[in-house]
C-alpha cells in the first residue's frame, strides 16, 4: 500500500473537519491543506454509497490540486427505516442545515413504524475516509459504530445526529460525551485507525 507523506489535501470545505483531521494528522508529519484554501471547486456527491462518494471527492480533489487527497463521507442510519438517512444524512437537515430538524424528521418516521422499543431503534454511524493520489490510484476505510436511536435529544457535545445516539454498552448520547470519549469508539476513530495503519509513518 502507498504511504502518504508531505502535503495532502483535505477534500472538504467543511471548518469542523479540517480542523479535526488537521489534528489527525500533524502526528504523522502531513501537512494538510483544505480544498477550501486551494479554491477547489466541491464536486457533486453523485455516488449510492458513501464510498462511492468518499472516493469521488478525494479523487476529484486529488485531480486538480497535484496532490495526495483525503476525504470522507459520512452518515447515520436507522435499522427501522431500511437504512436512511444514510448517505442522505446531511440533506435531512437541509434547507436550513438545522439538525434539530433532522433528529425530528427521523423521530417522526420511527414513530410511524411504531418503533417504540430499543430493539426497534437500532441505529448507526458509518465513516469512510478515502485517500486518491493524482495518477488516480485510491482506497477507502470504513467504520461504523452501533447503538441505538433515543428521544429527545441530549447533550451539547458533538455535532449533527449525536444527541440522539447511544452506542451499545452505554448509556450516554454522543451529545453527552466528551471529544475523547467520543474519539475512542467513533465510526470515524475507527475508519482512521485502518486508514493509520495502511498509509502513514
Ligand atoms: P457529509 O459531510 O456529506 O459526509 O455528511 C455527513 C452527515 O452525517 C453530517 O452532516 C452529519 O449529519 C452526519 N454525521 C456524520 N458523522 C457524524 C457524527 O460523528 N455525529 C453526528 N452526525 C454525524
Amino acid at each position: 500500500m502507498r504511504r502518504l507523506h508531505g502535503r495532502v489535501v483535505l477534500a472538504s470545505h467543511n471548518a469542523g473537519k479540517v480542523r479535526e483531521f488537521h489534528a489527525l494528522m500533524a502526528p504523522f508529519g502531513i501537512e494538510l491543506v483544505s480544498a477550501g484554501a486551494l479554491g477547489l471547486p466541491e464536486p457533486e456527491e453523485t455516488g449510492s454509497t458513501f464510498e462511492a462518494n468518499a472516493l469521488l471527492k478525494a479523487r476529484a480533489a486529488a485531480h486538480a490540486a497535484g496532490l495526495p487527497a483525503l476525504s470522507d463521507d459520512s452518515g447515520f442510519s436507522l435499522e427501522a427505516l431500511g437504512g436512511a438517512p444514510d448517505i442522505y444524512s446531511a440533506r435531512w437537515a437541509a434547507p436550513s442545515k438545522d439538525f434539530a430538524v433532522a433528529m425530528r424528521k427521523v423521530e417522526a418516521a420511527l414513530q410511524a413504524r411504531r418503533a417504540t422499543t430499543p430493539e426497534a431503534r437500532r441505529a448507526w454511524f458509518t465513516c469512510v475516509l478515502a485517500i486518491a493520489w493524482p495518477d488516480g490510484d485510491a482506497v477507502a476505510f470504513r467504520g461504523e459504530v452501533h447503538g441505538t436511536a433515543v428521544w429527545p435529544p441530549r447533550g451539547e457535545h458533538g455535532f449533527g445526529y449525536d444527541p440522539v445516539f447511544v452506542p451499545d454498552g452505554g448509556t450516554r448520547t454522543f451529545g453527552e460525551m466528551t471529544p475523547e470519549a467520543k474519539d475512542a469508539i467513533s465510526h470515524r476513530a475507527q475508519a482512521f485507525a485502518k486508514l493509520k495503519a495502511a498509509c502513514l509513518d
